[in-house]
């Protein structure tokens, strides 16, 4: 192994969603780069102790659910007991479908849903790391938008699009205010990508469906995303501040 290949040796990054497809992959990807994952899992803990054997429990495991307004906050305090923590990366998400024709309450209640978890537990998250990172010297912060934020979603599924547009302002709101204090954030914004997020689609929808309007015709891998997150926060990324990085196989192109 080469010694750029361990460049985040030492750094503990705390990754929401830490089990889900591309989060276990962001996960492996510091663990094989020298860097000591806070591994964040909502509900599955068979699933969050099972990744840390993978990892050889070079990592922590800690409990929250985002969908409560304590939740982040929690999820924080936990994470920064054992001390400095380098990098936060928002990942956890979901994407909920709800029709213009569902009775209020239930839209309603899918749009609150989807903002908390995609948006303000990221938003919360990102509070609470600016004041560590100001303490501690500077940190950076990954989070996990979507090419549905960047150029307007499904009819039925409008609160997840809505909730990675609020992410990618949030992100570029950080870049700006805090770049001076050491303190960097970078959006990234996957077209599909091949998890339990997208089955979930393409089981109700279909594979064409899915890769139609992407020109290389495929989704992405895990692991392509878990790469991007780990070159962001290498330390000799001293530039890369308020970027949406794409990686959608060409199917938007700004
Ligand atoms: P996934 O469903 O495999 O993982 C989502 C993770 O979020 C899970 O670990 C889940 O436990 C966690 N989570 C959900 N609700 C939670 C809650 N209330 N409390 C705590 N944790 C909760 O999905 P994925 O595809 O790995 O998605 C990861 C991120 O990437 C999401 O933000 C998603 O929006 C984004 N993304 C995914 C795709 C895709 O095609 N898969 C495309 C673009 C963006």
């Amino acid at each position: 192994m080469t010694s750029a290949s361990k460049s985040l040796h030492g750094q503990r990054v705390l990754v929401t969603g830490g089990t889900g497809g591309i989060g276990a992959a962001i996960v492996e990807q510091l663990v094989e780069e020298g860097a000591w994952p806070l591994i964040h899992y909502g509900r599955d803990k068979t699933a969050a102790e099972e990744l840390l054997d993978r990892i050889s429990g070079k990592g922590t495991i800690l409990q929250a659910d985002l969908s409560t307004a304590d939740g982040p906050f929690q999820l924080w305090q936990q994470a920064q007991v054992s001390g400095r923590i380098h990098a936060l990366v928002n990942n956890a998400g979901i994407r909920s479908e709800v029709s213009v024709d569902a009775e209020p309450e239930v839209w309603k209640a899918t749009w609150m849903r989807e903002f908390q978890v995609n948006f303000f537990a990221a938003a919360d998250l990102c509070k609470q790391a600016i004041q560590h990172f100001r303490a501690h010297g500077g940190g950076k912060i990954v989070n996990m938008a979507s090419r549905a934020g960047q150029r307007g979603y499904a009819a039925n599924a409008m609160p997840y699009g809505a909730t990675k547009a609020a992410l990618v302002n949030l992100t570029k709101s950080i870049a700006v205010s805090f770049g001076r204090e050491g303190i960097f954030a970078v959006a990234i914004a996957p077209g599909w990508v091949r998890t339990e997020m997208a089955e979930a689609y393409i089981a109700k929808n279909g594979k064409a469906a899915a890769v139609a309007d992407i020109p290389i015709g495929e989704m992405a891998e895990p692991a392509e995303i878990a790469e991007l997150v780990s070159f962001v926060l290498r330390p000799s990324q001293l530039s890369l501040n308020g970027a949406t990085l794409d990686v959608n196989g060409g199917s938007y192109i700004r």
